[in-house]
């Protein structure tokens, strides 16, 4: 079986975005897409943008997927941001509601109309978001579904889920999905462990559970590096074979920036999903 693999990057905080571009290359050359972040902070708009444009400029364009944040933001820089991108060749953007800035205009507001406004446009391919263990500020399970199902209906190709570590948990969320009527993919998003201390610090920002058998796997590694890289691509890996036995043929993956680890776990998937053939 051929796995789709997207892989997640944020645009680089160094001026000089040769690095950046040669690691979007290569992760290009192995995986379906690179998905770029989208910082909602002055700042951070101005880092995507940069980031987009060297990649364009390095004819990646149709490589990339281009993350778009509505709330808080201004209307014309997001339509500056997409008109940019699509004369550079991105056809493929992630529309997301973002974490508004306390007092940002809110003219694009949410993710279904952000969707619309990017087919309306000329974006040939839009995700969006979903959250299998509930975004931290939905008002009920049920009511999350119905929004997710208005976005799906409003466009988007798939939801891309936040990070998790417990397939049962997604299993439980995609079976949800397809009795609220949903029938696009919704696609694993799997993060590489980092350290434990990082990844209690993402999942707590996210609303995300870390299971007891990831702590104990990974407790005590603090000074071992090699061991914890090691671990981290076998857990990847092996969370992404259970997917692929459940049927999905897509995977997402926050990669961190961590081009080398991404790098391994991907060729990894693409083994062993054609062993498993
Ligand atoms: P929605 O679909 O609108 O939210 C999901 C659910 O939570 C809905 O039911 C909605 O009603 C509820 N909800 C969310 N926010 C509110 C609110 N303020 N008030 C009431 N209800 C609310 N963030 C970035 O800034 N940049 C990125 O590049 C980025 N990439 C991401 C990629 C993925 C794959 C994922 C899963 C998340 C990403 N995020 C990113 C985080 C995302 O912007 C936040 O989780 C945001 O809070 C929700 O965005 P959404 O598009 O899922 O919104």
């Amino acid at each position: 079986m051929s796995i789709q693999i997207s892989f997640e990057v944020f645009p680089p905080n160094s001026p000089d975005p040769s690095e950046f571009v040669a690691s979007v290359g290569s992760l290009a050359a192995v995986g379906e897409t690179v998905s770029v972040t989208y910082g909602a902070s002055g700042s951070g708009r101005a880092r995507s943008l940069t980031a987009i444009e060297a990649l364009i400029d390095a004819g990646l364009g149709a490589r990339v997927t281009a993350h778009i944040t509505a709330a808080g933001q201004p209307r014309a820089e997001i339509d500056q941001f997409i008109d940019i991108a699509l004369r550079g060749g991105v056809r493929k953007f992630l529309a997301l509601r973002g974490d508004a800035p306390a007092a940002g205009p809110d003219e694009y507001g949410d993710p279904i109309t952000l969707t619309r406004a990017l087919l309306d446009a000329g974006a040939e391919d839009v995700s969006v978001a979903c959250y299998p263990e509930g975004h931290p500020k939905a008002p009920s399970p049920e009511a999350e579904m119905d929004d997710l199902k208005a976005k799906l209906d409003a466009g988007a190709s798939r939801a891309i889920t936040q990070f998790f570590f417990d397939i049962d948990l997604y299993l439980g969320f995609r079976d949800r999905a397809e009795s609220a009527g949903i029938t696009k993919p919704i696609v694993p998003g799997l993060l590489p462990i980092r350290s434990l201390e990082t990844l209690h610090r993402f999942a707590a920002r996210c609303g995300a559970s870390v299971p007891q058998w990831l702590d104990a796997r990974f407790a005590g590694l603090e000074d071992d590096p090699e061991t914890q890289h090691a671990l981290s691509v076998a857990t990847t890996v092996s969370l992404a074979e259970r997917l692929i036995a459940e049927g999905c043929e897509r995977l997402h993956l926050y990669t961190l920036n961590r081009t080398r680890d991404a790098l391994t776990v991907a060729r990894a998937i693409h083994h062993s999903s054609k062993e498993a053939v």
